[in-house]
């Protein structure tokens, strides 16, 4: 069991840490970490663990243990692994982070701006999208980048709260993503909310703290997916 520092601050990029071990596939264990593990349509941080004497290991990404909770830091190939009980600094790659942090959040407004259930969806270093089950809906794609740039500009706070898991049950609507499933733990499960009202729901991953970070969105190509779904692509422009 790792404690997720990302979750609390997503602008850490870097904390001390203790590994905890290796396992049989060479993955490394820390009792804390800033690295996200992929999941929720997030891929997993990359970066590096610093060690005391100066010397770095590359990490190419993070991912959860079978139990969910665990943080296993995948080393890149052909490198020395660390002894248990060893003090590192592990750092991720912010710059590439902070590109998630931003699409992932324009992705919330995405699924603002489209009021349609939510089929997949993927976030990718600089780009995203969704699949949305619209049926022959047309997509003005000219109005739909000037909403989200205006939504984006309106520089809205972005926060966390927690709510139950009786409580996420009995208000099902909250759910927009059908294939992803609310990060539930504990009992308690974490909701992102967007300015006042503009987006509320649940979510795991790392987000910017205020909209305006996103900066401006342009709409890449969008495509039909089987009969319902259609895939709308989103990109950073810087
Ligand atoms: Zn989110």
């Amino acid at each position: 069991m790792t404690t997720h520092l990302f979750r609390d601050d997503a602008y850490l990029r870097s904390c001390e840490a203790k590994v905890l071990g290796v396992n049989d596939r060479g993955g490394i264990v820390l009792d804390r970490t800033v690295f996200y593990a992929t999941g929720g349509g997030q891929p997993g941080d990359s970066g590096i663990l610093e060690f005391e004497d100066g010397s770095t290991l590359g990490i190419a990404t993070a991912v959860y243990d079978a139990d969910g909770s665990t943080v296993i830091h995948v080393p890149a190939e052909g490198q020395q692994l660390p002894a248990e009980g060893v003090s590192v600094v592990a750092h991720v790659d912010w710059q590439r982070r902070y590109r998630l942090m931003r699409v992932h959040t324009a992705l919330h407004l995405l699924s603002v701006a489209l009021p349609f259930p939510v089929t997949g969806g993927q976030i990718g270093d600089g780009e995203g999208r969704l699949d949305f089950d619209m049926g022959e809906e047309a997509l003005d794609k000219d109005g739909l980048a000037a909403r989200l740039n205006e939504m984006a500009s309106a520089d809205h706070p972005v926060a966390s709260e927690w709510i139950t898991d009786e409580e996420l049950d009995a208000n099902p609507g909250l759910v927009k993503t059908m294939k992803v499933k609310p990060p539930r733990g504990n009992g308690k499960v974490r909701l992102v909310r967007i300015g006042e009202t503009v987006d509320l729901q649940p979510c795991g991953g790392t987000h910017v703290a205020r909209t305006s970070e996103i900066g401006t969105l342009a709409l890449g190509k969008s495509e039909k997916k089987g009969k319902q779904n259609r895939r709308v692509r989103i990109r950073l422009t810087d």
